[in-house]
């Protein structure tokens, strides 16, 4: 089957492909067709149709928008199972997987903006310091223009489409380039937003791999929403700065899951192993570093133990807790990460290998004693391990965790709420829960993103929707006086009455700013 000649819904915008490429299934190994790759010229041309598109999208207004939008529901509604199935049959994870953490948080996430972007986005009036008596303030934002959306495959609709439709909301138009990796859902994206019916140009899709990528960052975009690894990050960033344009980098994460002492054990092996395990790990915000507190550890372990043990590994079609890897090449990370902690003196509880089979499956993996010098607490994994790590007590969890280069997400288990928001707070990470895990990311008025090399910029909630827009402030002065006291001519005379003002404004006496201010249009007179 050549997919570069029969995607399921055809482009009104034949992009021009320089080569293809050959995708392969995560389950069965065998091949699910040939992809186009969009060449420099595509992307340009792709470019160009988004541009022409903007000022009419743009006019459209908020209202007009959101009325289009909203056509997503009953797309989504009709068709859940079946693009749930093409998610599954792209990447291998469980259909209801698929349903839950890409086509609800889609809707949830433009549920949101649906009903905040008109208040969020709109005009907004704030208050004016008394030295500008006799003028209103404002702040108002407006799009930027032709946004550049690249997207991973890990989550590969969810992360595509949910930064297209925030920026969309505010009046951008867009040019989306999915992951390579995950071609068919790339193609299925494109087909969602056909299937909303936006006008021609508002969303174009370019598909294919780093150079399709690398094209769209070099063209004439006015901003670029890049999610994926940190390598690419900086690759991302090092093109937006030739320009100079706005980007905003949600790269990888190693989150660190606390367990205090007075964790409730079960609830906390239960998340850890749904956290870490989720989508074979594949998540920026699994669950990567297990602190356990010395007194609840061997217990705690134990009851992980038994609920990995207890997952069956497989398919969409046999109903598994935990698919294959999505992506080949990223097995022998997890295969080095695995070897160099074995080698340091990590314990391999269960797992540690793949799984004999045709397919990516690799069997989930709970590691104990893992210390800060190997490679599986250092570098993101993206993986079906759970690296556990004894300290002593909550003081040594939160200086370990904060001590990393990443700081994504995280989450603190203890029954003593205060003292959970306490330690949450002191995590250096974008996103933290207390006895909960993943699901902050869910929430669509969360603000999402990273710290450190976890990334720049926020998403999700108010946040995320003047992510994709400029910012502009407006004053309003009625125009009554001829000249305003502080502008030209700069006489002796007014000098006393400028540094009674200055008086006024700096030690923040009212009477003296007042007076101040009175001398001054006297003085001009
Ligand atoms: P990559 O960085 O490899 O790729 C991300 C996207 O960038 C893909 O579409 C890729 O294309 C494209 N790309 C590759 N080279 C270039 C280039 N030179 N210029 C522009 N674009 C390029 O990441 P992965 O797809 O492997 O995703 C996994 C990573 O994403 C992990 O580190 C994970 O933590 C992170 N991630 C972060 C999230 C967050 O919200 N913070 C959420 C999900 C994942 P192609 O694939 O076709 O080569």
């Amino acid at each position: 089957m050549s997919l570069a000649n029969s995607s399921p819904v055809a482009s009104s915008s034949p992009q021009p492909a320089s080569s293809a490429f050959e995708k392969l299934s995560p389950v069965t190994g065998e091949s699910q067709g040939t992809f186009a790759i969009t060449d420099a010229s595509g992307v340009e041309a792709a470019i160009k149709r988004a541009r022409a598109a903007f000022p009419a999208w743009r006019d459209l207004g908020i209202d007009g928008r959101i009325k289009v939008l909203n056509r997503l529901r009953p797309v989504l509604l009709e068709n859940a199972e079946s693009f749930a199935r093409r998610i599954s049959e792209d990447t291998g994870k469980p259909i209801q997987e698929a349903l839950v953490t890409e086509l609800i948080s889609i809707w949830l996430y433009h549920d949101y903006n649906r009903k905040h972007a008109a208040r969020v986005l709109g005009r907004r009036r704030v208050k004016t310091p008394l030295v500008f008596t006799g003028k209103q303030s404002y702040i108002e934002y407006f799009p930027r223009g032709v946004i550049g959306v690249i997207s991973p495959w890990n989550y590969p609709l969810q992360l595509a489409v949910a930064p297209v439709l925030s920026a969309l909301i505010g009046g951008n138009t867009v040019v989306l380039k999915p992951s390579e990796v995950t071609p068919l859902t790339g193609l299925l994206a494109e087909e969602l937003f056909k299937r909303i019916g936006l006008p021609e140009g508002v969303v174009e899709v370019v598909h294919g791999d780093g150079s399709t990528g690398a094209a769209l960052t070099a063209g004439d975009i006015d901003m670029v929403f890049f999610t994926g690894s940190v390598a690419t990050g900086r690759k991302v960033m090092q093109a937006a700065a030739q320009k100079p344009i706005p980007c905003e980098l949600e790269l990888g994460g190693k989150d660190a899951f606390i367990v205090c002492a007075d964790a409730n054990l079960e609830r906390a092996a239960r998340a850890a192993v749904w956290g870490g395990l989720v989508n074979c790990g594949q998540t920026c915000i699994s669950v990567e570093r297990i602190f356990v507190v010395d007194s609840v550890h061997d217990r705690f372990v134990q009851l992980v133990r038994e609920q990995v043990e207890s997952l069956r590994v497989g398919g969409p079609d046999e109903f598994a807790d935990v698919g294959p890897m999505i992506f080949a090449r990223q097995i022998s990370t997890v295969e080095r990460h695995i070897a160099d902690a074995k080698e340091k003196g990590a314990r391999i509880l269960t797992g540690g290998a793949r799984v004999d089979r045709p397919g990516q499956f690799f069997n989930p993996t709970l590691l104990a004693d893992v210390t800060t010098e190997m490679a599986i607490y250092r570098e993101e994994t993206f993986g079906p391990v759970l690296p556990v790590v004894r300290v002593q007590d909550e003081e040594e969890a939160i200086r370990l965790a904060n001590d990393h280069e990443y700081g994504l997400n995280g989450s603190v288990w203890t029954q003593n709420l205060s003292k959970g928001m306490r330690l949450a707070s002191r995590l250096e990470c974008g996103q933290v829960a207390v006895n909960d895990v993943i699901s902050t990311t869910g929430h669509p008025g969360l603000p999402f993103g990273g710290v450190k090399a976890s990334g720049i910029g926020r998403y999700h909630g108010e946040e995320g929707l003047r992510a994709f827009m400029h910012t502009k402030g407006l004053m309003v002065d009625r125009g009554l006086l001829n000249n305003e006291p502080t502008w030209f001519p700069y006489t002796e005379r007014k000098l006393p009455a400028v540094l009674s003002l200055a008086r006024g404004v700096i030690g923040g006496s009212i009477p003296k700013l007042l007076s101040g201010f009175i001398n001054l249009l006297r003085s001009d007179k």
